[in-house]
């Protein structure tokens, strides 16, 4: 290769990159590119951004400046680059230099990375001297998140600082050329961290741990797994009665266990899987993905669910263990329902002893609490349900820059938000704030988080609900406080996320949130903006017998939408088989007491209601359980729709379901499967949405409109709506980044925060 140069002075130049730059190999790609075109310098990261010097020429220095971007690895984000010109120095070589400490600056820590291609190669190379080595990582996986104690991310503010590399791998650490040059977290068994097995009593087994492991778990035996977040809880999924037996200890009668298996191959026969949803389970992240079921699982697996969660294996160990059993493994959070995940050997030992028949464990500390993500492919592409592994804590771009805020989110599936310059923190789920074991790993999430990113929020966001521990917890802060309307920031969470500007149309379906006027929502229509949302429209009102334990009794909202549609005797019919008369009685006059049963608009419990009266969810075991069911149920093919009319009521629209009900409980009556009339449900409400939009657009010329919501976790409902929407002109969006439910609120809260206080201090 000839080129011809003109003999000119070296340039100088620094250049800062900012975003998720760190834990991705940055640096070495720097080494290479600077290299590569012949420049001199250093690299260093500073806080959470990567600092170059480079020297050369300025065709060479403007060729390195486009590729930093165009050529990043590719899991790095980078946000913004700056440049400015130098005097040069006179560098004889490109180095890496040592990190800069204790520099303030917002540092992006990426998720944990799945196994790449590379690693799974020499993992299964008998040849190679990381051969079956469970910890085996490099500069393009491995973990992050959990190990990183304090930034910059160096291997000495990692919990792999417990282990110093041996020669090969320093080696391979300082060797530029090397695919682990500087890989933070690399290790190998003669260096790094080693597993044990350990029986129900913490006594190590003899042998070696995985193929004990294995064979414990083809014996039908249940076993905590310590992976990089915290414990799972594994056993075969082909295994009835291990299966039954896992749900026994765990307390857990019906929800869907995630299951995982060895490969795609394996998964393609295990479920029913699209080309996106293969895709998916494949990435990087390698989420939980809600896919079909072949039924050649355990029944007990997903009783009475037509959908269960799939996921490929994460972590080398989780490859090996896949192999080595060479059967679909139930894969479940090492917990007590509704208790967060375990982290700690010993107490795991302490609260897995009555579900796990033995422990296979390492030496490495869990820095963080990092549930599996839960993710579904929807109209437009994947949504994310559970948002932790592989997704937290990466930043959601936001429109606009403004003051650093904090959010505490709501109290079921919390999670809560820091908002920096023009980036959303949204920390991994947490889970929900009923106990006190959850309040202390919130209260742990947010000081490491606070600490991590080197943030001290000028204003903290809460749900208006005061009662909510997420609302007290923000008042003892120490900072002021702004109360966000529940379903306000649901909607904001999609303006957010979408980066809209301006005032949009809103459609917040959910289980419940605190009015403005003091009842319980949860079927609301919002005109919104960042700042302010005005009550449009919503649901009819309707009883709800006993308030919280209607959540728990699906039957209530049964009975209380039956005595508003007229159809009470009707209903009566439909409950004959499992409902005393006397419970009936009582029932029926619960729903005509406004005393014992304060009015919702509440979609959540209509989805409920109407479940019940299908015969489906009537005794749930976990939130939102009838809603799924009766998703489930449906056949997206039904033909027909029952009446939905929109009446008016103190200028606002309202969805009179009254009709619905009726025609729900008339259908059922006259002999019409279940499939069939959840299907009509379906389309009806989804008509009722694009109705009610379809007016407010006349009224107020809003053409934007944002789902949001726990409802719209309905896939059914929200393609459906979406699909219809977008036929009528509606610009239309979702949430796809995070949660619909209450786990995106945080985003939404901090969104608002921020506008409020542009106002507050004139520059809004
Ligand atoms: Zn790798
Ligand atoms: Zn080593
Ligand atoms: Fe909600």
């Amino acid at each position: 290769m000839t080129t011809i140069t003109t003999k000119t002075a070296p340039l100088g130049r620094r250049i800062e990159v900012s975003g998720v730059v760190q834990g991705v190999g940055f640096r070495p790609f720097v080494w290479r590119l600077a290299r590569h075109h012949g420049l001199t310098g250093k690299v260093r990261n500073v806080g959470g951004r990567v600092e170059i010097e480079v020297e050369g020429s300025a065709r060479d220095l403007d060729r390195f400046r486009a590729a930093l971007e165009s050529e990043a690895p590719r899991r790095a984000t980078v946000v913004a680059v700056t440049s400015r010109d130098t005097a040069p120095t006179g560098y004889s070589s490109f180095v890496i230099d040592r990190s800069e400490t204790n520099h303030a600056g917002t540092a992006l820590v990426a998720p944990d990375l799945a196994t790449c291609a590379a690693c799974l190669e020499e993992l299964f190379d008998p040849d190679d001297r990381r051969h079956r080595y469970p910890f085996i990582n490099c500069v393009d996986c491995g973990p992050r998140y959990t190990v990183i104690e304090s930034l910059p991310y160096d291997r000495e503010r990692t919990s792999m600082r417990a282990f110093p590399m041996c020669p090969a791998c320093a080696r391979e650490y300082d060797d530029p050329s090397d695919r682990r040059f500087h890989a933070e977290p690399t290790a190998c068994p003669a260096c790094g961290p080693q597993l044990q097995l350990l029986d129900s009593e913490g006594s190590a087994v003899c042998g070696d741990p995985l193929e004990g492991a294995a064979a414990r778990l083809l014996a039908g035996d249940i076993v905590a797994i310590k992976a990089l977040g915290g414990f799972h809880l594994a056993c075969d999924a082909t295994d009835e009665a291990a299966v039954h037996e896992l749900r026994r200890r765990k307390r857990r009668p019906d929800k869907p266990f995630a299951v995982m298996v060895r490969d795609l191959e394996v998964a393609v026969t295990t479920f029913r899987l699209s080309n996106e949803e293969s895709d998916l389970l494949q990435s990087w992240r390698a989420p939980i993905v809600l896919v079909g079921d072949r039924g050649y699982l355990a029944p007990s697996v997903a009783p009475g669910h037509q959908r269960q969660g799939a996921m490929l294996p994460a972590t080398p160990l989780h490859h090996l263990l896949t192999r080595a059993v060479d059967r679909p493994l139930v894969m479940t959070s090492g917990n007590h329902s509704d208790e967060p995940i375990c982290t700690d050997n010993d107490e795991a030992l302490a609260c897995l002893a009555d579900a796990a028949d033995s422990f296979l464990v390492h030496d490495r500390g869990v820095v963080a609490r990092y549930d599996d993500s839960v993710t579904a492919v929807r109209r437009g592409g994947p949504v994310v349900l559970r948002r932790a592994r592989g997704f937290a804590p990466e930043p959601i771009p936001l429109g606009a820059t403004g003051p650093p805020v904090l959010s505490c989110g709501g109290h079921l599936q919390v999670s809560f938000c820091l908002a920096v310059d023009s980036r959303a923190f949204v920390s991994p789920h947490i889970g929900d704030l009923d106990n006190d074991m959850a309040v202390t790993a919130f209260r742990e999430a947010l000081e490491r988080s606070t600490r991590l990113f080197d943030i001290a929020p000028s204003l903290v966001a809460h749900d208006r609900h005061p009662d909510f521990l997420t609302t007290r917890l923000a008042e003892t802060l120490g900072v002021p406080t702004v109360a966000v309307q529940h379903h306000h920031a649901h909607v904001a969470a999609v303006m957010a996320e979408h980066q809209l500007d301006g005032r949009v149309l809103g459609v917040a379906f959910d289980g419940f949130g605190l009015g403005e006027d003091g009842a319980s929502w949860g079927g609301e229509f919002l005109a919104v903006d960042a700042r302010d949302a005005v009550r449009v429209g919503h649901l009819r009102p309707v009883a709800q017998p006993g308030g919280d334990a209607a959540v728990r009794e699906p039957n209530r909202m049964a009975f209380a939408h039956a005595v508003d549609a007229s159809r009470l005797t009707e209903a009566r019919a439909l409950f004959s088989d499992t409902l005393t008369d006397r419970d009936m009685d009582s029932l029926a006059a619960q729903s005509r007491s406004p005393r014992v049963a304060p009015p919702t608009t509440s979609a959540g419990r209509l989805f409920d209601a109407v479940a019940a009266l299908l015969g489906l969810g009537r005794t749930p075991s976990y939130e939102g359980q009838p809603a799924i069911l009766l998703e489930q149920a449906a056949d997206a093919t039904a033909r027909g729709a029952y009446p939905v009319p929109l009446d008016t009521h103190q200028g606002r629209l309202v969805i009179d379901t009254r009709a619905l009900v009726a025609a729900v409980i008339d259908d059922r009556i006259a002999g019409r499967s279940v499939a069939d009339i959840s299907g009509r449900f379906h389309h009806s409400l989804a008509g009722a949405i694009v109705a009610v939009c379809d007016q407010l657009r006349e009224r107020t010329g809003l053409d934007r409109v944002c789902l949001g919501g726990g409802v719209f976790a309905n896939g059914l409902l929200l393609d459906e709506a979406a699909e219809r929407l977008l036929a009528r002109r509606f610009e239309v969006y979702w949430p796809q980044a995070v949660p619909p439910g209450d786990g995106g609120l945080a985003l939404g809260q901090v969104h608002v925060a921020r506008a409020r206080s542009a106002v507050a201090e004139g520059h809004g």
